[in-house]
């Protein structure tokens, strides 16, 4: 049996191409990119490259970008890099409810150190408004952190708004754009952005790689310590296969970039109608409209989201149920809670994201076994009996 990979928002494979142009920097080209001979400068002008590829395709100077370990650091790095540099200004912070947790779990953080930090609540459709962004704003306000697309739901935020506003306030602002690079162009002088976190594997690039954007002149304190590399702002010698496998995947995922778009948001509709129509009780969660390309987030009611993502895996199809209980805990995503989606319907959503890899064979295969799927998973439930009862009576 084909697997059917439909998790690419977890993470992608990694492009051919992309695994070509890394290969090389692990064995002939291995050099330390600080040395001075030239097996090393070799290197040193792959970073250069790299680095310029990737200001291409977000707008920025090249010495705006710096690598990192991926979208977590990125996250961490700007805003415990912003809260440790203006703490003389303040020491208020504004984000939403449903960011990553590398956003969220890194406030909480710094909670517990002193600073006061406001998560801004969202609409039925995930998305906040420049109007609640520009209310919640005190003397104190340092930084605005606020997500360019939803991971779980795929809402995309009003950025270039959001940015305007903090521009106006002369307040920095930062934005969690990893689902959004790929999917959406960015331009982060049009948009007003002066910190972007982005990462490789939801790319098609490898793991364990990101960047973060740091507009000139932004005060910005050092989050890993050592030595003088990314011109003395993010110690560790660089991962050039690393590195050039991002700017690969950059340059690859916005290469015949409309195109892609405009496949891969047939499919996802699609998938949407198809799941819509053929199952009672469910419906899309996240905005209809401004949302990702690759996004489909469904709600069905009266299923348990983990049972159903089993039995999708038995049969071939991989997806997400949405809610953190693949990270050990029950708790339903904090996401769909912040939609007001009551705890009971937020543990029956589940979550299929494309990727340029998926066909509309495969979309077909999961439109035709899912409403069997839910059926089974009803019959078996006391709940769906009661539902049932009530319709006939
Ligand atoms: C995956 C993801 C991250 C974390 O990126 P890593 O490279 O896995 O550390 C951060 N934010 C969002 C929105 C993500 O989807």
């Amino acid at each position: 049996m084909n697997k059917i990979y439909l998790d690419n928002a977890a993470t992608t494979p990694v492009r051919k191409e992309v695994v070509e142009a890394m290969l090389p920097y692990f064995t002939e080209s291995f050099g330390n990119p600080s040395s001075v001979y030239q097996i090393a400068q070799m290197n040193k002008k792959a970073l250069d490259e790299s680095r310029e590829t990737i200001a291409k395709y977000i707008g920025s100077q090249t010495n705006e970008i710096f690598f990192t370990s991926g979208g977590s650091e990125a996250d961490n790095w700007a805003i415990k890099g912003i809260a440790e540099a203006h703490k003389n200004k303040g020491n208020h912070i504004i984000t939403t409810k449903i960011e990553h947790h590398a956003v969220l779990h890194t406030c909480e953080y710094l909670e517990k150190h002193g600073y006061e930090v406001t998560y801004l609540d969202v609409d039925d459709n995930g998305l906040v408004s420049p109007e609640a962004v520009e209310a919640a704003i005190k003397d104190t306000t340092i930084l605005i952190s606020i997500m360019y697309a939803n991971n779980e739901i795929g809402t995309i935020m009003p950025i270039k708004e959001i940015g305007a506003v903090a521009k106006a306030h002369k307040i920095p602002f930062h934005t969690d754009a990893v689902q959004a690079v790929g999917q959406v162009r960015i331009d982060v002088k049009d948009q007003n952005i002066d910190l972007l976190s982005l990462s490789g594997h939801k790319i098609n690039g490898p793991k364990g790689m990101g960047v973060l954007f740091i507009k000139r002149g932004l005060k910005l304190e050092n989050l890993i310590h050592g030595g003088g590399q990314e011109r003395g702002r993010r110690a560790g010698t660089e991962n050039v296969p690393g590195i050039v496998g991002l700017a690969k995947a950059m340059e690859l995922t916005y290469t015949d970039f409309d195109a892609k778009i405009e496949k891969m948001t047939k499919l996802r509709d699609k998938l949407i109608k198809g799941l819509l129509e053929s199952i009672p009780y469910c419906k899309l969660n996240g905005h209809p409209t401004k949302r990702l390309a690759n996004n489909a987030n469904i709600g069905v009611e009266y299923v348990e989201g983990e049972s159903l993502l089993l039995l999708l895996d038995m049969n071939g199809i991989a997806a997400s149920s949405g809610s953190a209980c693949t990270s050990g805990s029950l708790d339903p995503s904090h996401v769909l809670l912040a939609l007001g989606i009551p705890h009971e319907k937020a543990h029956g959503s589940i979550r299929f994201t494309l990727g340029v890899q998926n066909t509309e064979e495969e979309i077909d295969v999961v439109l035709e076994k899912m409403p069997a799927i839910v059926q089974r998973m009803r019959d078996m439930s006391p709940l769906w009996e009661e539902v049932k009862n009530a319709m006939k009576n």
